[in-house]
């Protein structure tokens, strides 16, 4: 297919034309994974904990880390992550914007405030350099999330902790799997905690887990919602007395479907990220050079990765396109046959939640109910998070190297790109809102 055929919008081919078969199916699921969630039922053992504890030690071990905990979900595994690192009333937690909001809401179920830092335009990352203005006396964490799979910059991010006494919290949600400077992700922070939902790069079904090195945070964890494991795992003094329930009165534990199916996933998950990797890479070798677009993933040959690129974006620079709208180019690549949609998630610091929802009864805003200041971030605070939208486009997520597919794809984005200026003329420009709270329900 040559860049100079007219574009499908106007009438011309398409440049997707082969069937696609399975280059999008995922998580894939063989007789092994079926045999194990199988037994999980014949056995009546859904709510167990053997299979899990099996999963955890597995994980750990994957991870090179001394503990890991699993939960019903990657948003309760924050909670745990964040009680576990001893965050309560009045405390401040930063948090990007830019993010699934699992990353920050859990801190107001503790009594707790998020305070909502820039990220980084290149990385789509918490920005090191927006972090330690906003650090105060209440200040006890910082989230970190390694956004659609790149990995935040770890290194400035710890120096600033340690040198404040903060714990760090990595949200590897979107990461799994992936490495920082030859380092995993989720194992450089005080705690990596993650989704492993159906739709996320390490997918189980509905789940979650944790790792740390730090018996602390890890028994704090089980002591506030895994009740079932308050008598074996937990031996630091203060919280032997209260021993035999959830002191969080949280109930946390994983369905046992979703752990036996953990542990056939990861016998596979390196192998089959690995190919993901290759397949993404080689749909940007593909694009080498044409204007406007450019890889969202660390430098080749730093020891960076993207471990599985779940929710993978692009960078759109429409400076290079004639100022081009997002809007317009997804439209084109759109007609192409190729589904991708404008944005990313939207920056949490601007939702009514964060201003005015009095959730818990306080007589004020939650976000303020136990702070000492008026947190509250209004339009125009966070400039690089509000106009990211406008920068950033979803893209196809193979799950396999397959070239001769894959070359349609890129001839798509190529195709519309190089005819840019044939979209020019009645460009309507960018909407106000591009992109959605989650990546469910796109545009919510
Ligand atoms: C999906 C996600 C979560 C929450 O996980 P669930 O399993 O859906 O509860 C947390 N953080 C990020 C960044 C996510 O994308």
């Amino acid at each position: 297919m040559s860049s100079n055929e007219k574009l499908a919008l106007f009438g011309g081919p398409k440049a997707l034309h082969l069937p696609v078969g399975d280059m999008f199916k995922w998580p894939i699921i063989t007789e092994e994974d079926e045999a194990a969630a199988l037994q999980v039922l014949r056995d009546g053992s859904m709510s167990g904990i053997d299979i899990t504890q099996k999963f955890e030690k597995e994980f750990a071990e994957w991870l090179n880390m001394d503990y890991a905990l699993a939960f019903n979900n990657g948003t309760n595994s924050l909670l745990g992550a964040f009680y576990g690192c001893g965050i309560g009333i009045g405390d401040e937690v930063i948090c990007p914007s830019i993010t699934y909001w699992a990353s920050a809401l859990p801190a107001y179920c503790l009594g707790a405030s998020v305070v909502f830092a820039e990220i980084d335009p290149v990385s789509l990352c918490l920005d090191p350099g927006d972090i330690e203005h906003r650090i105060t006396g209440k200040t006890k964490a910082i989230v970190v999330v390694h956004y659609l799979g790149h990995p935040a910059d770890m290194d400035p991010i710890m120096a600033i902790a340690r040198k404040h006494n903060l714990k760090v919290i990595e949200d590897v949600s979107h990461a799994q799997g992936g490495y920082y400077k030859g380092c995993r992700v989720g194992t450089i922070g005080d705690v990596g905690a993650m989704s492993l939902m159906a739709s996320k790069s390490f997918a189980i079904g509905e789940g979650g887990i944790f790792v740390t090195n730090d018996r602390e945070i890890y028994e704090r964890a089980v002591a506030f919602g895994h009740y079932e494991r308050y008598n074996s795992d937990v031996r630091t003094p203060y919280l032997q007395p209260y021993a035999g329930l959830p002191l969080g009165g949280y109930k946390f534990r994983m369905h046992q479907i979703s752990s036996a199916v953990g542990r056939v996933q990861l016998k596979y998950y390196d192998e089959r990220i690995n190919e993901i990797d290759k397949a993404m890479n080689y749909f940007w070798e593909q694009l080498e050079g044409v204007p406007g677009l450019k890889p969202h993933r660390p430098e080749p040959g730093t020891g960076s990765t993207m471990g599985g690129w779940y929710a993978t974006h692009g960078h759109y620079v429409p400076e290079e396109l004639g100022g081009l709208s997002l809007t317009r180019y997804c439209e084109a690549v759109r007609a192409e046959g190729v589904g991708i949609n404008p944005g990313c998630n939207l920056p949490l610091h601007l939702h009514a939640l964060q201003h005015e929802a009095d959730v818990y009864g306080h007589g004020k805003p939650t976000i303020i109910a136990n702070a000492s200041r008026d947190l509250r971030q209004p339009k125009g605070s966070l400039p690089v998070s509000e106009s990211v939208a406008a920068r950033t486009y979803s893209l196809p997520w193979f799950k396999h190297y397959r070239p001769e597919i894959i070359d349609q794809y890129a001839a798509a984005f190529r195709k519309a790109a190089l005819q840019y200026e044939e979209l020019l003329p009645g460009d309507p420009g960018n909407p106000e809102k591009m992109g959605g709270w989650n990546f469910f329900k796109a545009g919510n």
